[in-house]
């Protein structure tokens, strides 16, 4: 079967590189903020990349919209205003949206082309963005974080690599911000990185948020379709532990990926995270036989 470049969806990591056969490519664009696509591939459905970056794949994006939603929205008691900064795919948004507890869900997504060619082409993530509950803003988060006066159950920090438009992101100002619009029992959840290849970024995330945070985690989930499959998310709160306070009972459905027992597990972290991380996570109570 040919094997010609343009037969191929390719992002490259540095010294590595992940390619995706392709069927057809359906949206190719630069807007004011990244290179915008969309290809149909075989086997993986639609993807959706910015600048070289892919962002979701039709095929594996439940794994990332389930651990980045469940895992804050089932610690919380009873989590009713949402933000989602970021997200512009919608995945985010339609996971937040099946807890019934929720009542307001604002996204703030800097790029409309994003917003845009996901309705257009990957409905599959997209589809719930024009649900009543959602208020949709255009606009940079850092602003929109700034000039808020809401008090928010549960932020959800879904936004592409600290490069181009998300570097602000990943800065103590943005997440003083943070800290100033959650609720005493707020918890924040961002895009935490690789591990295995980001190591350097994960920490001095983590270091940000053990600065403006008193419980500060990373818990992991595997991606297929991201350079070397194994990612992070961080969490942080003003209080709430995401084990202890975690009640199992609480999951009242069954999700693709997310479980109670994938929710405890994903906290348990490879010896080398530990290492490199360090002081800077909070400790997490010990299991029976530990
Ligand atoms: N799953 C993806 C990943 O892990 O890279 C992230 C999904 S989503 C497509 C990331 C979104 O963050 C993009 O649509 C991007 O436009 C948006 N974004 C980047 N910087 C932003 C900012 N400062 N404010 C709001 N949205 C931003």
């Amino acid at each position: 079967m040919s094997t010609k470049n343009s037969d191929w969806y390719e992002e490259t990591h540095e010294n590595i590189a992940l390619r995706f056969r392709l069927k057809e490519r359906l949206f190719d664009a630069q807007s004011e903020f990244q290179k915008v696509e969309v290809v149909e591939t075989c086997g993986n459905g639609k993807l959706l990349a910015h600048d070289g970056m892919i962002m979701v794949t039709e095929k594996d994006e439940f794994i990332y919209h389930d651990m980045i939603t469940h895992v804050p929205m089932f610690t919380h008691p009873s989590p009713k205003n949402i933000l989602v900064i970021g997200g512009g795919d919608g995945g985010t948004v339609r996971e937040v949206l099946k807890h019934p507890s929720v009542e307001k869900v604002t996204m703030v997504e800097i790029d409309g082309m994003v917003v845009e060619a996901s309705k257009k082409y990957i409905p599959q993530t997209s589809g719930q963005l024009d649900d009543p509950k959602v208020t949709l803003h255009i606009q940079d988060g850092v602003k929109f974080m700034k000039e808020s006066k809401e008090l928010f159950d549960v932020i959800i920090v879904d936004s592409s690599e600290p490069i181009g438009p998300a570097t602000p992101l990943f800065n103590v100002d943005f997440y003083k911000d943070v800290a100033a619009r959650m609720s005493d029992d707020g918890i924040v959840v961002s895009q935490g990185e690789s591990p295995y290849y980001d190591m350097k970024m994960q920490k001095v995330l983590v270091e940000i948020l053990a600065q403006v945070f008193p419980k500060v985690h990373i818990y992991n989930y595997c991606n297929m379709s991201y350079p070397s499959g194994l990612w992070s998310f961080t969490y942080a709160s003003k209080g709430l532990c995401p084990l202890k306070d975690f009640a199992p009972a609480r999951v009242d459905q069954k999700f693709q990926y997310y479980s109670p027992e994938i929710h405890v597990g994903s906290f348990l972290l490879p010896q080398f995270m530990k290492d490199e991380h360090g002081t800077h996570l909070t400790s997490l109570p010990k299991l029976g036989w530990q």
